[in-house]
């Protein structure tokens, strides 16, 4: 974050540091935003009823996955229809879904005579909506925060930058944009906000697609139905089903903060 913005900031209020930092961007927010809450059942007119849920979670059944043989279509939907920038260098990478190898997901569950393609085999991961999530308690803007509904939300027009929840977050789900990104989208979404220098973002649930009825992009992409979605608290629903009925994991169980994402390995 600038010296600028931070002034900004402190001098005059968040209203007017999110007209002085991009009108365009307020604008699509606030379009996202009427889109999201101001219809009835929060979708816009001639769209399917937003999708209710109390306890929203993620299943990924690593035995159907591809990305070991090279599919991205997870992360390439997301990432599009996010408007998540595709920058080059690393140091700066953007993500809300990537892969990290079994041996780094899951330290804990490999050993040592373990096929080593198993060890290796890259994995899906992105933002696990923490039951208890520390990267909220340690923003000091309120810039993230949990809805009733589990998802751990972030409000860029608060964001100040200072990445304390970067920091906070266990599982390196958080990206900083330390450049402007908006000329590294490969392809804008005029529906989704971009983002600017200096803020925070990660992996929403696809909030904005509930509310139109619609199911996660990632999960939407999967053509092996290795995602599956769904409310935690419906004891009917299909991921409720496949939790009963396989083993999964979670990543750092023992840390306490209970994520929303299992995995069956
Ligand atoms: Fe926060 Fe990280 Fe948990 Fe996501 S995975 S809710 S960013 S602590």
């Amino acid at each position: 974050m600038d010296g600028n913005r931070r002034g900004f900031l402190k001098a005059t209020g968040l209203t007017i540091l999110a007209l002085g930092t991009g009108s365009v961007t307020v604008l699509r927010t606030a379009r996202a935003r009427s889109d999201a809450s101001s219809q009835p059942g929060g979708a816009p007119p001639g769209a399917a009823p937003a999708l209710r849920g109390s306890r929203w979670a993620l299943l990924v059944d690593t035995t159907r996955c591809k990305a070991r043989e090279g599919c991205k279509d997870c992360s390439a939907a997301c990432h599009l229809v996010h408007n998540v920038p595709a920058l080059p260098e690393p140091k700066h990478e953007v993500k809300w879904i990537w892969t990290e190898q079994f041996r780094h997901v899951f330290p804990d569950a490999g050993h040592e005579f373990m096929a080593p393609a198993a060890l290796e085999r890259p994995l899906p991961l992105l933002c696990n909506q923490c039951e208890n999530p520390p990267c909220v308690r340690v923003c000091p803007t309120k810039a993230t925060w949990k809805r009733a509904d589990g998802i751990v939300m972030m409000d860029w027009h608060r964001c100040i930058g200072c990445r304390f929840c970067v920091v906070g977050c266990p599982y390196g789900a958080r990206s900083f944009n330390w450049r402007d990104p908006r000329p590294f989208v490969l392809q804008q979404n005029p529906d989704f906000p971009t983002r600017t220098r200096g803020v925070v973002e990660k992996c929403n649930f696809c909030e904005e697609r509930l509310a139109r009825g619609l199911l996660p992009s990632c999960v939407g992409a999967c053509k092996h139905q290795a995602l599956v979605f769904g409310d935690l608290d419906d004891p009917s629903s299909e991921i409720r089903r496949r939790l009963r009925a396989v083993r999964t994991l979670r990543r750092k169980p023992a840390l306490g903060t209970s994520p929303k994402v299992f995995y069956v390995v």
